[in-house]
């Protein structure tokens, strides 16, 4: 069997068990790194070969975006990691990083429950960071922080340990910053800010694949000293060999973002009006498999052979083709032609996808983003806002 199709069906199997499953983006400020880390998750997880990562731009699918190289669809794919001796999948949402496509990327937080915000350590926080990190919380999405291009902080910059841990420690406080202005006030959720200590945070080099964490650091023994050793050594290559990227980020995705169990029963009050006490709120907030569908449209792409496909969240029940679904603002139902999952900006036709996923969905032809689709009629989710520029503007 192709290494493709194992994939697909480890994914599937995967997809029953909410506990195993971490809906999530990557957001950041245009050249921070996303991309980069993007491919650094797929090499890990086996789905392009290791040597090609950070080349490839496996996610820059449309031509226009490789001709301006820069992200402009938000392109799904799903993977599997292994944490703790279970397999978990992850969904991952790309973002957009350029300012003029934000309203895309507030559309993907509402497809996912973590969002791991990537900071160039020579940038810092910048205003899109401040945008991206606003998004998430607004729409009751978890942060985690990987703070990237720490290469360039030993080589170029050729920091000393001090002045680096110092540089790291800055941005994290401003990231910090932002998300304790946001939350304060919010009462259903905790403390969400990053730290070292608890493993939210990790740092690395996208382009040279290493990456470190504190429970990264616990298990392979490797610190900042021998980082900064190796880096100066030019033995990139046997760091990403002794501490890989895509194992920091993607532990820290399993052990730190909420599965949909905990996300959903937190989040539907926020982004659905609908009447709390009815059966359907239940399905939604207990990822019911056997509830009534209900997915939330964040995406419409477009496939050469199959037309538009509609990419979204299923909070409730089990989408399956054949199905007559309703389509908040139009009359009738339209009905499911396929379903599928996204492999890295291409789709995978799978039998049904279960509440909890990320499905991509043809024949919903009447589906635009933000579209809310479901086997009976509902109030639809709140539309999604759209925060363009930041309201503090960092001096
Ligand atoms: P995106 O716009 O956030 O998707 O950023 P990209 O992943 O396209 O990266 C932008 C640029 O930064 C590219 O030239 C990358 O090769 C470079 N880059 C990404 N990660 C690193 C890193 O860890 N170290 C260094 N030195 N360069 C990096």
């Amino acid at each position: 069997m192709g290494r493709r199709k194992k994939i697909v069906e480890q994914c599937e199997r995967l997809m029953d068990n909410p506990e195993q499953i971490r809906n999530i983006a990557i957001a950041a400020h245009v050249d921070h790194g996303k991309t980069t880390l993007t491919d650094n998750l797929l090499a890990g997880a086996g789905m392009i070969s290791d040597e090609t990562a950070g080349q490839q731009l496996a996610m820059d699918t449309e031509e226009d975006e490789q001709e301006r190289g820069i992200t402009i669809d938000a392109a799904n794919v799903s993977m599997t990691h292994e944490y703790e001796g279970d397999d978990h999948l992850v969904n991952l949402i790309d973002t957009p990083g350029h300012v003029d496509f934000g309203g895309d990327v507030t559309r993907a937080m509402r497809a996912v429950d973590g969002a791991l915000v990537v900071v160039d350590a020579v940038e810092g926080a910048m205003p899109q960071t401040e945008t991206v990190v606003r998004q998430a919380l607004r729409e009751g999405v978890k942060p985690a922080l990987f703070i990237n291009k720490v290469d360039r902080l030993i080589s170029e910059l050729q920091e000393g340990p001090e002045e680096m841990q110092q540089r790291l420690l800055d941005v994290i406080e401003d990231v910090n910053e932002l998300i304790r202005g946001m939350t304060e006030d919010m009462d259903d959720i905790d403390d969400w800010t990053v730290s070292v200590e608890d493993g939210t945070v990790a740092f690395g080099s996208a382009l040279y694949k290493w990456g470190v964490s504190m429970p990264s650091m616990q298990a392979t023994g490797i610190d900042f000293g021998d980082i900064i050793d190796l880096e100066r050594a030019d033995k990139r290559q046997e760091l990403h060999e002794r501490t890989p990227l895509s194992d920091v980020v993607l532990d820290m995705v399993a052990e730190h973002f909420p599965d949909p169990f905990d996300a959903q029963p937190r989040r539907i009050p926020t982004i659905w009006r609908g009447d709390a006490d009815s059966d359907l709120a239940h399905d939604m907030r207990d990822v019911d498999p056997d509830g009534e569908v209900v997915l939330m449209v964040t995406d419409i792409g477009i496939d050469p052979h199959a037309g538009e496909i509609a990419a979204g969240r299923v909070f409730s029940g089990t989408i399956e083709k054949g199905q007559d679904l309703y389509v908040s603002g139009t009359a009738g139902t339209n009905r499911v032609q396929s379903v599928g999952i996204y492999m890295g900006g291409e789709r995978e036709e799978v039998e049904k996808v279960p509440a909890g996923n990320i499905a991509a969905v043809t024949g919903l032809k009447d589906a635009i983003a933000g579209s809310t689709v479901s086997s009976v009629e509902m109030t639809p989710f709140e539309s999604i806002e759209h925060i363009s520029e930041p309201v503090i503007t960092k001096s």
